[in-house]
This record gives structure tokens, sequence and C-alpha cells, in this order.
């Protein structure tokens, strides 16, 4: 197919047939597949490079917590020969190459856009097409309109007064300097404790002069023994990525993690002590996602698991008041984000390394020098806040997005996300959201979850094409249908308990911090929703009206 833009006999044709928003992993996928196809696409890009969180997200530590190898692109054999990982969970730095590699090979460079803001994006009802202002003045104009906008891309500060009065350098982990930031000799406070200011602390702690921690609510950390992969072991993982993929495509995480589904109260005490000492040993997610599937749902064994951590803490940790702090006490192993560390709780061994519990003495005021809490003032000379991001909706409330009638999404879903399959939005057609709120690509290994999505969306943008149609949306029914169920399936999961960023939460954002759920993610596992979606695709695309 070599497609140009659809309605140019009209005179009415769009700019551009495809524009997708972010130059991510999702954004890149998403390009390549319209490319191949001929269409005429851009990518719109706020930062100064592709590669998504991995371009912005520089902060010391910073890693993946995937495989390496099975966070790859899957879709071509010769990119999975030629790509050798160093690490098992390989570091920002040569994860951003990657990303850049994959560009470069497939010359997807040129139809992207950088620096290039998209402030709003109206739907034109009498022509079908969406019109973008970007920020530097420009319209835009196009068919559709793919957002690759990720998970994690709207960072949020604290409001705490003083901010802006620090004399030091202080930023959002994600906006880490590009530059070299000198470390060592520094004092430094981190704000923050979730996956990314545990990797950053881990990282850190032997680097700095005094590194000080102020952790609201403590996580259950698990280690991510890393390590390096050999020549030979990357020759080995060449010869099995069919059956490595293949196996992330029917586990629930999208990892090559299953579950342990011999049932939790079916098994003697002896024998979940063996699995949990094997797992936590064990690299990666496993012991998370290898767990007994009641770690989730089931209050009791929770607990007992959670115990188990909590020991494995205390053993780390020499200071038993210390220890006893970094153990949560509000919430059980694995219902919020589990983030994986490395000599993170070693680090608090440190004598240059404090914890300042601020449910006990909560930050008053930042300061021209440094923070003050309710106890003491710190004086530091570098302030980083490792605070966490408006999750999933946050970027799409970021840009002026408005369908039929001028409805703005920012409105249709103050109350929380009304999606069909987390890709559609009733009452905006041609918008298609890849890895949106409540897509199965968004709670899995997240490429696994993309490719799935945006190979989905090909296949309706080819439907759309091979039947001559200009206009698609989703239609109520099938979105409040989606929305019920997403919602059902948080009714059986502890994990509708926790103040995690998987249920909305976020104290820095208005609306947001009641810790009433927002029902943002789906979590039936990407088996079930990749046989859901395809099933709806065999059907014709039921739920979706065509014009
Ligand atoms: P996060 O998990 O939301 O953690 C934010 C942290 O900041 C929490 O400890 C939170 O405390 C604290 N915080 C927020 N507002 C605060 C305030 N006003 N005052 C004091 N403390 C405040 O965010 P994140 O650590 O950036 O991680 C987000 C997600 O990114 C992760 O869950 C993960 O999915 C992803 N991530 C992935 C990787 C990886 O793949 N390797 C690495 C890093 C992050 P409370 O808990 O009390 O709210």
């Amino acid at each position: 197919m070599n497609k140009q833009t659809t309605g140019a006999a009209e005179g009415t044709a769009p700019r551009y047939e495809v524009i997708i928003l972010g130059a991510g992993v999702a954004g890149i996928y998403q390009l390549y597949r319209m490319v191949e196809l001929g269409v005429k696409t851009t990518v719109l890009e706020d930062a100064g490079g592709l590669g998504g969180t991995w371009y912005r997200n520089r902060y010391p530590g910073c890693r993946f917590d995937s495989e390496s190898y099975t966070y790859g692109f899957s879709f071509s054999q010769e990119l999975l020969q030629e790509w050798d990982w160093k690490e098992r969970f390989s570091g920002q730095p040569e994860n951003l190459r990657y990303l850049n590699y994959v560009a470069d090979k497939f010359d997807l460079r040129k139809h992207m856009q950088f620096n290039c803001k998209v402030e709003s994006a109206h739907f034109d009802e009498a022509h079908n097409l969406w019109r973008l202002q970007v920020e530097d003045g420009r319209e835009l104009t196009c068919r559709f309109l793919v957002t690759g906008l990720g998970l994690l891309s709207a960072p949020t500060l604290p409001r705490i007064e003083g901010m802006e009065s620090f004399a030091g350098p202080s930023f959002h982990t994600y906006y880490w300097p590009h530059e070299a930031m000198e470390l060592a000799g520094k004092k430094v406070a981190v704000i923050g404790t979730g996956a990314t200011g545990v990797q950053v602390i881990g990282e850190i702690a032997d680097k700095v002069d005094e590194l000080t921690v102020f952790q609201r609510r403590p996580n259950w950390c698990a280690p991510l023994n890393n390590g390096p992969i050999s020549v030979a072991e990357m020759a080995d993982i060449k010869s099995r990525y069919a059956g490595i993929f293949a196996k992330c495509l029917v586990t629930p995480g999208g990892f090559e993690h299953e579950p342990d589904r011999r049932g939790f109260h079916e098994v003697s005490a002896e024998e979940r002590l063996a699995l949990w000492d094997r797992l936590y040993e064990e690299p990666g997610f496993g012991i998370w996602l290898c767990n007994f599937r009641e770690i989730f749902t089931d209050e009791q064994a929770n607990a007992e698991f959670s115990e188990y951590v909590a020991d494995k803490i205390r053993a780390r940790v020499t200071d038993p008041i210390l220890a006893e702090k970094l153990i949560p006490k509000d919430h059980g192993f694995g219902i919020q984000r589990v983030p994986l560390e490395t000599r993170y709780y070693e680090a608090y061994n440190r004598d240059n390394v404090h914890l300042v519990d601020i449910q006990e003495t909560p930050i008053e005021r930042i300061t021209r020098t440094g923070i003050r809490t309710t106890e003491r003032e710190y004086d530091v000379d570098i302030i980083v806040y490792a605070t966490g991001f408006d999750a999933i909706t946050g970027s799409y409330d970021r840009i002026d997005i408005r369908g039929v009638g001028g409805q703005r999404l920012r409105d249709k879903w103050s109350d929380g996300p009304i999606t069909f399959l987390g890709m559609q939005i009733s009452g905006f057609p041609n918008l298609v959201t890849v890895a949106g709120p409540q897509s199965g690509s968004s709670a899995t290994n997240y490429p696994r979850g993309i490719e799935i999505g945006v190979d989905w969306v090909t296949g309706l943008l080819e439907y759309m094409w091979k039947h001559g149609y200009t206009r698609m949306e989703a239609t109520p029914e099938a979105e409040e249908r989606w929305t019920r169920h997403v919602v059902k399936m948080y009714s059986t999961m502890l994990m509708r308990k926790a103040k995690g960023w998987f249920t909305g939460y976020n104290s820095n954002v208005d609306g947001h911090e009641s810790g009433r759920v927002r029902h943002l993610v789906y979590n039936g596992g990407a088996p079930k929703f990749l046989a859901t979606i395809t099933q709806i695709a065999e059907e014709g695309y039921k739920g979706v009206t065509f014009r």
C-alpha cells in the first residue's frame, strides 16, 4: 500500500495521514509500522531527541527492571541478531543507544520532529481530521492521531513552601541534568522512595559526602540481582529468542516470569519458604510475578509473604529501629509497584546516609540552603525530587484535547478514564491511544504490551483504508462495557487498597490526592487482553462505528 492522505479528491486532505505523539518505545514502533505501509506519518516529540522515558530519565542508577532481552523490540530478526545486551538489566545510557540504533537502522529519524510541543489537538468534525497546535505556532493536521505518550511522562513536584528559594541545583529525577553532575563531596537530599528514589539512593550512597533521604512511606523493595551477560550467554539468548518471546506472550506480565500455580494454602509453610528463598536470590521480578497468585488477592497470603520480606529487610539493615522505618506498615508486598533495588538497604548501614521519616517530622519548608522539618534544618547542596508522576492520564491532561462538540478529554476523564480497550474514546473519533489508560499494554513488560497494541492499531487503520472510511469512533456502550470490566477486576485485587500510581494516587495533583481509586490499568494480564482485542478485530471491530 502506498498511502498518502485520505480525502485528497475532495480537497480536504489533512497534511498527514497519521500523527504520532511521542518518540518513545510506542512511537518508534508505531512509526515503523506506518513507514512500512508507506503511510504519510510524522512523530511529534517535545523532547530534544527520541527515546521517551530513556531520553528523559538520566538519573544515576536508572536501568531496566525487565530483563534487557525481553525489553527489546521483537519485530525484526535482523535487529535481534545484531544487538548485544551487555547486562541482564541494562542501564539508561545503553537503553537510549539501543533506541537510537533502532531508529537509525530503519531510517525513522527523518519522520520525527523534536522540540515539538503539542499544545492542543481539536477534532474538526466537518473534515474528519485532527488539528494540532504546536508551541512554535504551526498548525498540523492529520486524519488519525495516535498517542504514544508513555505511562509516566508527566512528572510531579511536591507542593512545599520555599522550593523556589533553594540556592543550589534542585530538580525532579525526570529532569536530571544531561550534563555531568558532580556529586563527590556534595550533600544531597532525595525526597521520595519509589522505584526511582530507590535506584538513585542505591547508586549514589557511596559517591556523595552526605545523603539524606526524606521518606514519607516506605516501599516493599526486592533485589534486582543484576549481572553481566557474557558473549556466550548472549549467543544463547539469540538462539532462543523465538521461545523467549513466545513465553512472554502467554504470561500475565509479558515477562518470562510466570506465577506459581500451586495453591498458596495447598502447600506447606516449608514449601512456601523454599520458593521464596529461591525467588529472593533470582534476578528481576520473579519475587513478584513467580509467586503464588494469592499474594495479590488474599490478605492472609499477602501478610505471610510480607512478613518474610520484612525479615529480609531486618537482616540487611543493621540498626533495628531504622529497619522498622523501612518496612511498610500500611500496605502489603506487591500491591504497589515493587521497586527492584541494588544495595538499597545496605546504603542505610553507611555513616553518610540518613533517613528522615517525614511522617514523624514533616517537611515545613525548603530554605535557601536546605530542608527544614518540624525537628531541624538539613543543610544540603542538591535537592533531588524523586516524587513520581501524574500517571498515565497526566500526559493527556497536559494537552488540550477536544473531541466532538468541543468536549475536553480532561473533563471527560475528570473522575477517572473511560475508554474502549484502553485504545479508543467515544466522542473522540480517529484518536487511538496506544498503551493508554485501561489498556492491557500499560500493565505489562512495556514493549511486549506496546507491540500488541501497535499491531492492533495498525490492523484497525488498515481496515479503515481498505474500506475507504475516514472516521471511526468507539460507541458509548462499548466504552462503558470495557470500563466496567476494568473496574470490576480491581475489586478482586488487594491493589485497590494501595496508594500508588496503579490506582491513580498522587498527593501533588488536585483531585488525585484523596486515595479514591482511579481505574488506570487493565489487570487481566497480557494474554487475555490480546485474546480480547484479537477477537474484536476478527468480528469487524465490534464496538467501533465507521463512516
Ligand atoms: P512513585 O513510585 O510514585 O514514588 C514517588 C515517591 O515520592 C513516593 O515515595 C512518594 O511517597 C514520594 N512523594 C510524592 N510526593 C511527595 C511529597 N509531596 N512529599 C514527600 N514525598 C512525596 O514514583 P517513581 O519512584 O518515580 O516511580 C514511578 C514508576 O516509574 C515506578 O512505579 C515504575 O513503574 C517506574 N519506574 C521504573 C523503573 C524501571 O523500570 N527500572 C525505575 C524507576 C521507575 P508516598 O509513597 O508516600 O506517596
